[in-house]
């Protein structure tokens, strides 16, 4: 074994120049804004902090970024509270799909809710607005490529859940979410959420990821969710 070398270890990933990276995002966000006749102002660059440790959370937050996005409740619970103990202005947004039974956390610690997919869902989320009193803004989530094992609702089905989401349980729905196909190109998808939104007068998209977050800002979206492009790519769990 002897020239093997040693696992490099997760908490030990390799130097990212956080700061730096931010910086750059944020040149091309401003960059994709002006080519898309667009204020920077209403982006929301939402930096996706899933699978990093505390440490290089921090640098973002030490250079001034302020929303981040978690996929797992659990993950989330365990590395947010210190860090909001010392930057109380960070803005937690919950990314990832939603077991019903994790609607109960996800109420109690994120600012959005990125995931409002299904009816059941919905329910749970409302009960659990009304039983703690906080009301994080909710995106729901739309399967823009009818793909079988992706969370989202499908588009036939969207109308239904607004319904129920707005008027039945009052949710602070604001806007809609989706993830593209990662074989297909993005934009369809996101002209397609766009369409959507605007049908409904639902006024934010998040969409958009590393690789395609300009052709999301081209296409009107006010949430981009950015991880690697930002924090490097994820250590293995
Ligand atoms: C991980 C994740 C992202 C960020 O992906 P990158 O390609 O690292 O930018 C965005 N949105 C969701 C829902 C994710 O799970």
């Amino acid at each position: 074994m002897a020239n093997v070398s040693p696992a490099p270890c997760a908490d030990d990933p390799p130097a990212v120049d956080v700061a730096a990276n931010l910086a750059a995002v944020a040149a091309h966000v401003q960059a994709a804004a002006r080519a898309a006749g667009r204020d920077a102002g209403e982006i929301t660059l939402i930096a996706v902090s899933k699978g990093h440790p505390a440490r290089r959370i921090e640098a973002a937050l030490a250079a001034g970024h302020r929303s981040f996005g978690e996929n797992r409740v659990q993950e989330a619970m365990d590395k947010w509270p210190a860090l909001r103990a010392e930057w109380p202005g960070a803005a937690l947004h919950y990314i990832g799909a939603l077991q019903t039974n994790k609607a109960r956390d996800a109420v109690a610690f994120a600012d959005a809710i990125h995931a409002i997919d299904r009816a059941k869902l919905a329910r749970a989320v409302s009960h659990e607005m009304e039983r703690q009193g906080r009301r994080p803004d909710c995106f729901i989530q739309v399967n823009t490529g009818a793909e079988p094992q992706k969370a989202g609702v499908p588009p036939e089905d969207l109308d239904a859940l607004v319904t129920l989401c707005r008027d039945e349980l009052v949710l602070p729905v604001s806007g809609l979410m989706c993830i593209p196909p990662a074989s297909d190109d993005p934009a369809p998808h996101f002209a397609l959420l766009r369409e959507l939104a605007a049908r409904h007068g639902l006024a934010q998209l998040s969409m958009g990821m590393s690789a395609d977050y300009r052709s999301a800002i081209a296409m009107g979206a006010t949430h981009i969710r950015v991880g690697t492009a930002v924090f490097g790519p994820r250590p293995a769990p």
